[in-house]
């Protein structure tokens, strides 16, 4: 399905949606379009190949939006036996060859992971020690980043862990919904932490826009103030109808500053647009908005495997619990997901079928459809409108810059992606 479109420099251009190509609308020319978007074949691993480790059920802060309950899933207190995590480990290394692929992903989640410090090391030990072949293996964490001490950050940086913060921007926004369980604001502790180690770290900024918090703009401004190039911006499923509207307002603005910050040649990195135009560049079709149920998987703390992180203590993410079989439980649920998923999102959603960001967008993140809806195959209004929008400025952005300033912002996002 093609979308005619306007850049901003007052030129048209169409972009078909099915082959993932903008070409100019007066000269439809394979070359030009082809010199906009270098096809290269997208990897696509169909076998479990990362997992989220939820190390435990404990954290130092209470936010109060937190999906987790505070970070206790509902079971205050579990922690991560190593034989889970172990058996789970050696069963993925199984499926890299399975994949045809190289690499595995490996995200310590909590509850806040740091407190499990010392189970990180000894699981990250045991992977480089069966690890024969050399594969990738992706780390990352995602933490409140209170906790960072010299040895923990040494250890993350030998380990080439990326490092998700969850930041809400400014100071004020961020104290008033993530505090330390006594009631004080968690900000500060983790400007320090951030400003501290943010040269020997790869670092990431999530930002969660939620009721007390649509200004996006300062948010995104405070962040890279810190020194986080790398930002998140995450949409709180629950905020209101008002909010979102403020919200989407503010992010207009935002997305001005980038533009305007990209002609300039000051590359950063808002995940929501360079992510997008990774796939536009690479022309990699999406069938689903993630690989949750497929090639991702959760593991809770008391040894339970859920499609996603989101998902762990609710029915709707449960797969099996980590037995005997879990693998082949595990093969079977994710066939059935390719099952339910089909080629695109507009073979399940009916109102999505002539969308043409279908096979950029892939529907709804499940958590947020189930959240809002009860379903997670279903579509989300305020996320559809929010994708739509992101999608129509990743276009305008590839086709505004000149030709030079786009080769560099390309070759910056390729970058990112390795
Ligand atoms: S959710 Fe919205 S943007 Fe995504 S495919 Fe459906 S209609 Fe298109
Ligand atoms: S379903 Fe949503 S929260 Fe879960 S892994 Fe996918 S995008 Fe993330």
């Amino acid at each position: 399905m093609n979308y005619e479109f306007k850049n901003r420099n007052n030129e048209d251009f169409i972009f078909d949606g099915d082959n993932i190509i903008i070409f100019d609308k007066d000269k439809y020319d394979e070359k030009v379009a082809l010199e906009l978007c270098k096809p290269i074949d997208g990897f696509r691993t169909k076998y479990f190949s990362h997992v989220a480790l939820i190390l435990n059920n404990n954290c130092n802060l209470g936010c109060e939006y937190c999906y987790a309950n505070q970070g206790n899933y509902d079971k205050a207190g579990n922690v991560m036996n190593f034989d889970t995590a172990k058996k789970v480990i050696d069963q993925m290394f199984q499926n890299v060859e399975k994949n045809k692929g190289n690499k595995l992903g490996i995200t310590f989640f909590g509850g806040e992971p740091l407190l499990q410090f010392g189970l990180i090391k000894k699981i990250v030990e045991y992977v480089n020690s069966v690890n024969k072949h050399n594969y990738h293996i992706a780390y990352s964490t995602i933490t409140n980043g209170t906790l960072f001490t010299d040895e923990i950050i040494d250890f993350l940086k030998k380990n080439n862990f990326v490092v998700t913060v969850s930041l809400d921007g400014t100071k004020e926004a961020h104290d008033k919904m993530r505090k330390f369980k006594d009631g004080r604001g968690s900000f500060d502790v983790i400007a320090q932490n951030v400003r501290k180690y943010k040269n020997q770290l790869t670092l990431k900024g999530r930002l969660t826009v939620n009721d007390y918090n649509t200004n996006v703009v300062d948010s995104v401004l405070q962040i890279r103030d810190l020194g986080i190039d790398n930002i998140i911006v995450g949409v709180d499923a629950n905020i209101s109808d008002e909010n979102f509207k403020i919200f989407m307002e503010n992010y207009k603005e935002l997305m001005e500053i980038y533009f305007n910050d990209l002609k300039n040649e000051k590359f950063y990195c808002i995940e929501n647009i360079t992510f997008n135009l990774a796939k536009i560049v690479t022309r990699r079709r999406v069938s689903s908005h993630c690989n949750a149920g497929r090639a991702y998987f959760t593991i809770s703390a008391d040894g339970k495997v859920y499609d996603c992180h989101r998902l762990v203590g609710i029915e709707e993410g449960y797969v099996c619990d980590i037995d005997c079989e879990f693998a082949e439980k595990i093969d079977c649920y994710s066939k059935k997901m390719d099952e339910t998923i089909k080629q695109n999102v507009g073979e399940r959603i009916s109102s999505c079928k002539n969308c043409s960001f279908k096979y950029l967008c892939g529907g709804m993140c499940y958590h947020q459809a189930y959240t809002v809806n009860g379903k997670r195959f279903s579509k989300v209004s305020k996320g559809c409108l929010l994708i739509t929008y992101e999608m129509k400025v990743v276009l305008d952005i590839i086709t505004s810059l000149s030709v030079e300033q786009r080769k560099k912002f390309i070759s910056y996002v390729m970058g990112l992606e390795k």
